[in-house]
């Protein structure tokens, strides 16, 4: 049987105020600080926005929040009016991870310091630090539960899977597919588990921004090139909601039902995915609640306005291609039709009627 235990208390308490850790009243009431964030299609980001802007404005600050629809040059535009406005921080949780480079040196001529949410941007010096969920242990948890929920230790196989990751353009989608392969390449090397479609490059498996039309696609394709003879599948990894959305949807109209239902990774708990959960058409998802990554930045933010020390607790894994970014990582966890009531209704992320 499967144990998996991973603590909730990765990030501090929620607690945002108009004081800083010494205690001394904020003098920074006011200031503004710019909060990029990708797009509004998926819900997370929504949330991360949110409770950025309400826990920066209870401490104080003015906030320039801005939603770029996943276009690159929208988000690049958003950020230069932010360096044009005043903004004194940036959050930026970045489409193209690598599209930001001029932008950002502006940002530094300015002497603006920029924290990356969620995503890492690269090949800048203008990124102070880096806030995100442990995107590496989101992969082994996925893997784990992959190799687990088949019993790869034990029984004989072999079985089929199909591996999908997320856009290549971003960063953590190397995380979390390098996390879940780690964990699951023994088995492909013994033949245990087979990738009948021979697709298993980082490359091949990328989902192209993380598009739930663009995961259905390909897992169209796969099942009518690989699986059209009575080939069964057992098992798909998906990296996040969006993308085993997308995998759920081409497997239901292949017609997998009930017990036949390949194992299926997610991330996010997306309302969708706890939904598709709940009616068995996917496994697992990944809970990172958007709420302790929100205060984490709002502390990071805090503490470079009044000039004390930023709270990190990674300075090894995370190198942007100019260095180390001094990162805070939280703890992703484990959620599945077991325990999704504790972690998302009764902590108050959801209420209960909207997983109906
Ligand atoms: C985030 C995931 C999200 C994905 C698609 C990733 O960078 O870490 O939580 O599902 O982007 O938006």
């Amino acid at each position: 049987a499967m144990v998996m235990v991973f603590s909730l208390a990765a990030c501090g308490s929620s607690k945002t105020d108009n004081t800083s850790s010494d205690g001394s009243a904020s003098t920074e009431a006011g200031k503004k600080i710019g909060v990029a964030m990708p797009t509004k299609d998926l819900q997370r980001w929504n949330q991360d926005g949110a409770n950025m802007k309400s826990e920066l404005e209870a401490a104080g600050y003015k906030v320039d929040l801005q939603y770029a629809n996943n276009e690159i040059a929208t988000q690049v535009s958003q950020i230069e009016n932010m360096i044009t406005a005043g903004c004194e921080t940036l959050v930026i949780a970045a489409i193209d991870g690598s599209a930001l480079g001029t932008v950002l040196a502006q940002a530094k001529d300015a002497e603006i310091q920029v924290i990356a949410y969620d995503r890492l941007i690269m090949e800048s010096d203008a990124v102070s630090y880096y806030a995100t969920f442990d995107n590496y242990m989101v992969g082994t948890i996925q893997g784990t539960f992959i190799r687990d929920a088949l019993d790869l230790e034990n029984a004989e196989g072999p079985f089929n899977i199909e591996l999908f990751t997320g856009s290549s353009d971003d960063n953590n989608a190397r995380f979390f597919f390098g996390g879940a392969i780690d964990i699951l390449q023994e088995y492909i090397d013994s033949g245990k588990l087979v990738v009948v479609s021979g697709q298993t490059e980082f490359e091949e498996v990328a989902t192209p921004n993380w598009s739930t039309e663009e995961a259905q696609k390909r897992m169209d394709n796969i099942i009518t090139a690989y699986y059209a003879d009575g080939e069964k599948l057992d098992a798909v990894l998906s990296s996040n909601d969006s993308v085993a959305n997308g995998i759920t949807n081409s497997l239901v109209s292949a017609g997998y039902t009930g017990e036949d239902f390949p194992v299926l990774t997610g991330q996010d708990c997306d309302i969708t995915s706890v939904k598709n959960i709940l009616a068995g058409k996917q496994s697992m998802s990944i809970f990172k609640d958007t709420r302790t990554l929100a205060s984490q930045v709002v502390k990071m933010v805090d503490a470079i306005m009044q000039g004390t020390e930023v709270p990190v607790n990674d300075t090894e894994s995370y190198d942007n291609g100019t260095g180390i970014i001094p990162t805070f990582l939280c703890e992703p966890v484990f959620a599945d039709k077991d325990n999704y009531k504790e972690l998302l209704i009764d902590s108050g992320y959801y209420t209960e009627d909207k997983l109906k």
